[in-house]
């Protein structure tokens, strides 16, 4: 794996090793690598001719500075694990590589009402942090696909309406969700949960399957108030359990299994947020 640090570095190697017919793949991170990642990696080996990994803690997408210092750091593993899948090349870029300019956001995205439910009503910010380090990402990168994981359901969305925006021809793929035997989604916040307050999370995943089925009988106020109670009631701190339309992130008022329906939630175990959900 070649390991470049800066956006000249990374030209290089790129023209080095693309051809007219060669695609690159491209899986942007923040490290503290996990399963989930690397299964994103392993989607874009298959698919790609060469595999692009960044790992960059993004500052502008944190609207919480303990969160951005407490967000782990674990580069030398991050190095073994990329190795583990056959990664082509890591990019790991400092802030001043990312943002020459400063902080400073300079763009003013429009994402609508994509931007300001669920993430975004308790995140202010937060995605246009995130837009901004993809857009840059992505312009240094060049990649053909691009892969995300539906984990993080309303960021992808997100990005999928930016690349629209852009005219863009990068491929968006959506990778599943790559869960602990228990069921709790992969997270590189997972390793700061305590192990009592671990050991409640798995109800967030047993209520999004049950939520599915209950789609089946209930109403999504119905369905969501019952979600909200039950995470609630095994000690964990529920923020939101929405029930939304999987193109426009608009709250559904009923189910209609003829469209694309989420249900997306964030719960904080202790001094940690954590988000998941499930497609009904
Ligand atoms: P992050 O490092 O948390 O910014 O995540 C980088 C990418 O990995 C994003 O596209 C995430 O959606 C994806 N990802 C994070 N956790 C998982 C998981 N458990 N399963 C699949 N993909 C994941």
């Amino acid at each position: 794996m070649l390991l470049v640090k800066t956006a000249k570095d990374l030209q290089t190697q790129l023209n080095r090793l693309k051809t007219s017919r060669s695609t690159i793949g491209f899986v942007p991170t923040m490290g503290a690598l996990h399963e989930g990642h690397l299964s994103l990696i392993k989607k874009s080996k298959e698919t790609t001719h060469f595999t692009v990994c960044s790992i960059f803690v993004n500052p502008t997408q944190f609207n919480d500075t303990a969160d951005l210092d407490k967000y782990p750091r674990t580069t030398t593993r991050d190095i073994e694990l990329l190795n583990t899948v056959d990664n082509d090349i890591l990019f790991l870029p400092s802030v001043e590589e990312i943002y020459p300019q400063g902080l400073a956001n300079e763009e003013a995205f429009d994402f609508r009402d994509l931007a300001t439910v669920m993430e975004g009503k308790f995140r202010p910010g937060h995605f246009d942090g995130m837009a901004q380090v993809v857009k840059r990402l992505l312009m240094l990168v060049e990649p053909d696909q691009l892969f995300m994981g539906q984990k993080d359901f309303q960021q992808l969305t997100i990005v999928r309406d930016m690349l629209r925006q852009m005219d863009s021809a990068i491929e968006l793929k959506m990778c599943e969700i790559i869960r602990e035997a228990d069921g709790l989604a992969m997270s590189s916040r997972n390793v700061r949960l305590s192990p009592e307050i671990r050991a409640k999370t798995p109800i967030i995943y047993q209520v999004l399957q049950e939520a599915r089925q209950r789609a089946k009988v209930a109403t999504p106020a119905a369905v969501s108030a019952w979600a909200m109670q039950t995470i609630e009631a095994q000690g964990l701190r529920p923020e939101y359990f929405e029930l939304v339309d999987g193109i426009s992130l608009k709250a559904i008022p009923n189910f209609d299994f003829k469209r694309m329906m989420v249900a997306c939630t964030a719960v904080w175990a202790g001094d940690v947020r954590l988000i998941d959900n499930i497609l009904i």
